[in-house]
């Protein structure tokens, strides 16, 4: 196990700033998801922890070394992709065996851990067949355990299961969980998939344009987001966010309406710096009512368990699957008691009270 310390981390390309002074300490043994949209930088976090980029400024250190110019392959770190790399002209047991083997790992201890690997992945039955020809998700999957058998003290995965099926992720998202467990390596995560980051994650860093916008357990980043971005990108659907001004003991809204606050939530919109301010509430935080935002219903999602009510204005809620309503008719909705989170509309930061 090792922990890893990214010390005031900064990557240029050029005139491009790529990450911004980027401080994350990831702990010994622990699963953390890097989460963010496409070109936030979690591929060059990624890339400089492995060795394969060399930062611009700052340090990288595993434990308590220093290894910000040690090259990629004696740092004992292990990669997949989000494109399998395996050997399709080999068995799947000759791809297993292929780490060991490099290292000169007796032939006992290489079919050892082959088959424990195999057992694990789920690929014994098929550890004489060609790979070539084999599914994706296979191939993902056997590309995951060619990389795990060598038992890295750090893992790092870079959106490793984008190219799967939905019902594949979903089984992979348990057993990279279990995988890391049981090995207890120090596991990094790409992923630009919030439900992945949520599911596997001790803790989630959520980036965006190069900088680290907060790093928490996925409960402390999705109930308490410490900030508009991290707001909207976590939870399916977003927080709900509606701009709005303090005026008494409310929010008059952009949109239409006004929302009462209670005494403490005055108090938290009074920190302002000016006094407009962003009130949001999840969608699954809100009911119908009399007093709230009224707007038409614009569209009724019904997904099975669930009926997403999206309203004009981009507002939503969720309810039970049974909920009448119908779309041009208008609902009131208000946030549950204590639901509220309040953002300051010219920083972006969520005001604390
Ligand atoms: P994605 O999920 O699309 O891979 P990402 O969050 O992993 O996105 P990065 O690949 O780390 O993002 O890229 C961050 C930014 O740095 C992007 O704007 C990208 O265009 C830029 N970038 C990355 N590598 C290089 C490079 N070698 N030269 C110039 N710009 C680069």
């Amino acid at each position: 196990m090792t922990s890893i310390h990214l010390s005031q981390i900064v990557k240029r390309f050029g005139d491009f700033t790529a990450l911004q002074e980027m401080d994350l300490r990831i702990h010994d043994g622990e699963f953390i998801a890097l989460l963010g949209p496409s070109g936030c930088g979690k591929s060059t976090t990624m890339n400089i922890i492995a060795g394969m980029e060399d930062p611009s400024e700052g340090r990288v250190m595993f434990g308590d070394r220093d290894v910000t110019a040690l090259p990629m392959q004696k740092r004992g770190v292990g990669f997949v992709f989000q494109n399998y790399a395996i050997f399709t002209h080999m068995t799947v047991r000759e791809n297993l065996a292929y780490g060991p083997r490099m290292h000169g790992a007796p032939r006992a201890e290489i079919e050892r851990r082959v088959v424990e690997m195999a057992d694990f992945l789920d690929l014994g039955a098929i550890l004489d067949r060609p790979s070539a020809g084999l599914s994706v998700n296979i191939l993902q999957r056997l590309a995951i355990g060619r990389s795990a058998i060598m038992e890295p003290a750090i893992f790092l995965l870079d959106e490793p299961l984008s190219n799967v099926d939905a019902a594949f992720r979903a089984v992979m998202r348990r057993e990279l969980k279990s995988l890391q467990q049981r090995f207890e390596q120090t596991m990094v995560y790409v992923t630009h998939d919030q439900l992945e980051a949520m599911t596997m994650a001790d803790r989630i860093a959520v980036m965006d344009h190069g900088v680290l916008q907060q790093v928490g357990t996925p409960l402390e980043v999705y109930n308490a987001p410490a900030n508009l971005f991290v707001a909207q990108f976590l939870g399916a659907p977003g927080m709900n966010l509606l701009p709005g001004m303090l005026d008494g003991d409310g929010i008059v809204l952009e949109g239409g309406g006004r929302i009462a606050l209670d005494d403490r939530e005055v108090r938290t919109a009074r920190r302002a710096t000016g006094r407009d301010v962003v009130y949001g509430f999840r969608p699954e935080e809100a009911r119908m009512g009399e007093d709230g935002v009224t707007r038409p219903v614009s569209f009724v999602e019904r997904i099975g368990a669930r009926t997403i009510l999206h309203m004009e204005g981009g507002i939503k809620a969720v309810f039970e699957n049974d909920v009448a309503v119908a779309e041009g008719r208008p609902v009131t909705l208000s946030p549950n008691p204590g639901a509220a989170r309040i953002f300051d509309a010219g920083t972006g930061a969520r005001l604390e009270g």
